[in-house]
């Protein structure tokens, strides 16, 4: 009896409060528990702005307010059982949202609103380090405001004043948690990154780790080590870190925290070694738990020994979620730092217009919920339409051309409906201009996609893997990625809590009944199903599946070609992303091109011709 649970959700709406004033009402989910350890954690990564939440999709509406909340609940249960609970970011908290982008300078709320959560460890992306004022901000805001927990273990810092290059955090740090006394060592790294801005530098991990302060922390012996990192956990990274850890400690626990990929996931490297990854944008809090940890330095013979467990749960960012599992009815939920912080965010959004309605999207489109080329496509909308449209050159707006742009140049789906200032940040938010190469030979121009999207030999010389030019889910993929997801097992499961006993949902049948029975079950909602190296039962709300399309490295669109027969030059136009792989194309393809060849084809970026197309086309239906 589908119904009568979707009106069991619908009054829970209406009573249920918290996120954003514009947020869709979040629904209901048959639930999964967290299991607490003795150190648990609560983990978000790459939320790249999305402080307010998702204002289109109800399973992910909870705000960053809701979150704080949900915090301030978690750390009076952990009290209450006597465990530790930390708080953990891995960075990209910048670009992808216009609450970040928005503003001028970028970033004007975003660091403030950030900042009221209570972190105990967090660390850098790679988004932070792209643009100069980006590296700077995190330098002079966010590392102060966090100077105990801020970690950069392979991260300097460039001094304007005095160039002097200076760790741009802590090394490594090191504590004993609040309840159960352990002594922990956490170490914060990035991915081996090397497109970061002057003001920065990267040292790559393989290095880090033979210098001196590294080699005496792992020799510390804490209970457990934290590795956290903006490192995907299928790239070698985390790997390389394990292995030197482990070298030097048999028995220790290590938890690894890992982003980057955008994707839920958790991979084992050993009984004592496991990684979580915690989704993107803020759909997803992460939660990893430890138990059976053993005081080292009391009885190294019970380290040997001992079994130590790892949980991991992958949390939708819904506030009726957030509510069950800290035990709290919703009218107890909101806290009042959470309100302020809430708050924060609606006052933030309406300074930044990101209401403001640019035109009416028609339909859905996906980055990789639809297969590629398709009508569904986000994609192909972009390479028949937006491009040939927009992406023009006055002067030479006659010239057939093949316009390139990287499949990661887009970050975000279409949601039928408003179209709003928002939408064209979540979709593109990078700063991107267009450049090109004049007429080149049609002959050379034509394989240069392909190339891209093969690799291969050409592009090893200079370090330039075209996985690269790929959205971050495909970088570095888990093995489970986009196999067919299987429907879920039905299970009857709690769907919310309700004050005193969690396994019966808040309201009662008509007839006064308990609704154990199966036909109570909400309709299940489309969302994450992960496979990971734990299983299957890693999502605490149970979904229905999504099928994961992958895409290309890039996308080509042909635009005023003759009517018959092939051109005989074209302009060679692209993303200048794209363009330390475009030379090395262009050469392998048989045409002698150096950057002296390439000029400005344009100073709009995507997410300006994006914008323009929307408001010219997309004027009615909302
Ligand atoms: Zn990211
Ligand atoms: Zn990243």
């Amino acid at each position: 009896m589908i119904h009568k649970a979707a009106a069991v959700a619908a009054s829970l709406a209406i009573v249920a409060n918290g996120a954003q004033p514009e947020a869709p009402a979040p629904v209901a989910a048959p639930m999964r528990d967290l299991e607490w350890g003795q150190i648990n954690f609560l983990h978000t990564t790459d939320i790249h702005g999305w402080l307010g939440g998702h204002l289109q999709e109800a399973q992910y509406s909870a705000d960053w307010g809701d979150y704080v909340s949900f915090v301030e609940h978690m750390h009076r249960k952990a009290n209450e059982k006597g465990v530790d609970l930390l708080i953990v970011d891995t960075g990209d908290r910048v670009e992808g949202n216009g609450l970040y982008d928005g503003s001028d300078p970028k970033g004007n709320y975003t660091y403030d609103i950030f900042g009221q959560q209570n972190l105990d460890i967090l660390c850098t992306g790679n988004h932070e380090l792209y643009q100069e004022d980006t590296v700077a901000r995190e330098h002079s805001i966010t590392v102060p405001h966090f100077k105990k927990s801020y970690i950069a273990s392979n991260l300097d810092y460039i001094e304007p004043e005095t160039g002097n290059q200076i760790p741009q955090a802590k090394r490594y740090i090191k504590f004993k948690t609040k309840n159960q006394n352990y002594t922990v060592v956490a170490l914060g790294f990035i991915f081996d990154f090397d497109r970061n801005a002057n003001n920065s530098v990267v040292v790559p991990v393989a290095e880090t780790m033979k210098q001196e302060w590294f080699q005496s922390a792992i020799r510390e012996k804490p209970d457990l080590f934290v590795v956290i990192g903006h490192v995907g956990l299928r790239m070698a990274e985390f790997e390389q870190i394990f292995k030197v850890i482990r070298d030097e400690n048999w028995y220790t626990p290590i938890a690894f925290l890992g982003g980057h990929a955008h994707v839920r996931d958790a991979r084992r490297f050993d009984d004592k070694a496991v990684a979580i990854a915690s989704g993107r944008y803020f759909e997803t809090i992460g939660w990893l738990s430890v138990d059976g940890i053993s005081k080292r330095k009391t009885d190294v013979a019970t380290s040997a020994r001992a079994g130590v467990t790892f949980k991991r749960r992958y949390i939708d960012n819904n506030v009726l979620g957030l509510q069950y599992h800290a035990g709290v009815d919703e009218k107890n939920f909101t806290t009042a730092h959470g309100r302020n912080v809430s708050r924060m965010i609606t006052e933030a959004r309406k300074a930044l217009n990101l209401d403001h309605k640019i035109g009416c999207a028609p339909k859905d489109l996906w980055m990789t919920r639809a297969q590629y080329p398709s009508n569904a496509s986000i994609f192909t909308w972009l390479e028949k339409k937006v491009i040939p449209d927009t992406v023009i050159n006055e002067e030479r707006a006659d010239k057939p051309r093949l316009t390139i742009v990287n499949t990661g140049a887009v970050r975000f789906d279409i949601f039928e409906g408003a179209f709003t200032k928002d939408s064209t940040y979540l979709i593109s938010p990078f700063t991107s201009k267009f450049n090109y190469v004049p007429d080149v030979p049609y002959a050379v121009a034509k394989k240069v996609l392909q190339l891209l999207n093969n690799g291969g030999a050409v592009f090893q010389a200079g370090h330039l893997d075209t996985k690269y030019l790929s959205i971050p889910e495909q970088m570095a993929p888990s093995p489970f990625l986009g196999k067919e997801p299987s429907p879920p097992p039905h299970v009857a499961r709690p769907i919310f809590y309700d004050g005193e006993q969690a396994q019966r949902p808040l309201v009662e049948d008509e007839d006064g009944g308990d609704n154990d029975g199966d036909d109570e079950e909400p309709e299940l909602v489309n969302g994450y199903t992960t496979k990971d190296d734990l299983g299957d039962d890693g999502d605490d709300a149970v979904h229905s599946p999504i099928k994961f399309y992958s895409v290309p490295n890039c996308i080509q669109a042909q635009v005023a070609f003759p009517e018959a027969g092939d051109p005989e030059t074209v302009d060679l136009v692209f993303i200048d992303y794209v363009q330390p792989w475009i030379i090395p194309a262009l050469k392998f393809s048989g045409g002698d091109y150096d950057t002296d060849n390439i000029t400005v084809y344009t100073n709009a970026t995507l997410t300006d011709v994006i914008a323009e197309w929307v408001g010219k086309h997309w004027t009615e239906g909302c």
